[in-house]
């Protein structure tokens, strides 16, 4: 499978290349030539395969023949070993609990998938790759154990000091061997920052082959799809309409559900379930695309006011508003509506969500309140990883998960620097 750029100033390549490259040499993103869904039999008998096979038939067209059928078949396998359980609330809404990965947050997927790829690729480079990447939470923690020991890729990861969870620190600190902390005087945007301007960096990157693992890069936005599918697995005998509510920030997680959509899988509807980042809320209101700095929410994974992904969205749907609003609704929901769902969820349903849950499980109920279906919420993280909140709203202690309690009692090992140059001269030495 080939891969162009939707900024079209650059020349289509392959997978290999445009994981290896992360963004486009134009500045575009990779979107796959083109998307054949699979046979309705794939569908017809999903309740007979096992996960493994299920995701690597459905990924098989976007990588091929770079990675041969056999290494996927294992890369695939290694980067699912863990649960992905569908849990019913109540009779029309269910969620799909995607924290029972290393990490306990659902970019545990594409970061182990993608670094398997990249561990391939590398076994016949000569030359290293430079993963960096800039976090405000849980994308740093999902790399750095996805990547930890692949040998031929350094990982480093920039994080704002003082501004992440004492658990998520812990979890970019720790791991040492390929991967080092940056511990950056500033907030998330500083830490972004400093990503882009070395990545437009020549005397740097003419020095080193640097690479991004967020979502923009294909290999780690594509694997999310699986999640689609294992829940139709799950749900299929139900009989009714699929919809799913995405609590969304830079719409990677989202985008790749319409990706298995367009291979065939019934999804009736997506809802992006959003905090006060409304961007595109406003959008599917006003037809007007207009990026906002990110507001502060207690569901920080998606304060995004820019989503990157947004633009593969309009892609999907041919770049035609009328055809996306029929597939997409979106909602935004303030701190104070994501509390009273998590008290909801917890009162009514015995059910102990993350705010980023509670988002989504905002958006479920709202759709249903004017259509028919079966509405799953996406789970993305723990709830312990978000401890304050959750605790202060159910008024309950959690227990901390094993995955969690392992990573607590390491020492933290991470490096200060507080300017690009110190960055830079931190990669060139
Ligand atoms: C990253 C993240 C999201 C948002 O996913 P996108 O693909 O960026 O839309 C939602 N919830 C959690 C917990 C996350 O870590």
């Amino acid at each position: 499978m080939n891969y162009y750029s939707l900024n079209r100033k650059a020349p289509n390549t392959t997978f290999e290349d445009a994981v290896v490259r992360g963004l486009a040499p134009d500045k575009g993103l990779y979107f796959p030539e083109s998307i054949t869904p699979l046979e309705p039999s794939f569908f017809e008998t999903i309740e007979d395969k096992s996960n493994t096979e299920i995701a690597f038939e459905a990924i098989k067209q976007f990588i091929g023949p770079e990675i041969p059928e056999d290494v996927l078949k294992t890369i695939v396998e290694e980067t699912l070993n863990f649960d992905f359980p569908v849990v019913e609330i109540n009779e029309n809404i269910s969620t799909l609990e995607l924290f029972h990965g290393p990490t306990m947050a659902f970019k545990d997927v594409g970061a182990r998938f993608m670094a398997r790829c990249l561990g391939y690729f590398n076994k016949t480079n000569t030359k290293d790759v430079t993963v960096l990447v800039a976090t405000s939470g849980d994308t740093g923690g999902a790399v750095a154990n996805g990547f930890l020991g692949v040998k031929g890729v350094n990982v480093v990861i920039l994080y704002p000091s003082g501004k992440v969870s004492d658990i998520q620190e812990k979890q970019l600190t720790t791991l040492g061997q390929n991967i080092t902390a940056l511990e950056v005087d500033g907030v998330f945007d500083d830490c972004q920052d400093m990503v882009k301007q070395a990545f437009m960096d020549t005397e740097l990157t003419s020095k080193m082959q640097l690479t991004s693992a967020n979502s923009i890069n294909i290999a780690r936005w594509l694997p999310q799809l699986f999640y689609f599918m294992f829940t139709y697995k799950q749900l299929k005998s139900k009989n009714k309409d699929l919809v799913f509510s995405v609590p969304s920030g830079n719409f990677g997680n989202i985008c790749a559900g319409m990706v298995a959509q367009k291979l065939g899988l019934p999804i009736k509807h997506f809802i992006a379930a959003n905090n006060a980042n409304a961007t595109v809320v406003n959008y599917m209101i006003s037809q007007t695309y207009n990026p906002k700095p990110s507001v502060q929410t207690i569901s920080n994974a998606m304060d995004v006011g820019n989503p990157s992904n947004f633009i593969r969205i309009q892609e999907l749907h041919n770049n035609d508003f009328d055809t996306l609003k029929a597939n997409l609704s979106s909602y935004s929901y303030t701190d104070d509506d994501t509390r009273a769902a998590l008290l909801e969820l917890y009162n009514d349903f015995n059910y102990v969500a993350d705010p980023h849950g509670g988002v989504g499980y905002l958006g479920a109920k709202d759709y249903l309140k004017e259509n028919e279906a079966h509405v799953v919420f996406l789970e993305t993280a723990h709830p312990t990883k978000f401890l304050d909140v959750v605790e202060d709203v159910i008024r309950e202690n959690i227990d901390l998960p094993p995955q969690i309690e392992a990573v607590m009692h390491k020492e933290k090992v991470a490096i200060a620097i507080n300017s690009y140059d110190a960055l830079k001269a931190f990669l060139l030495q």
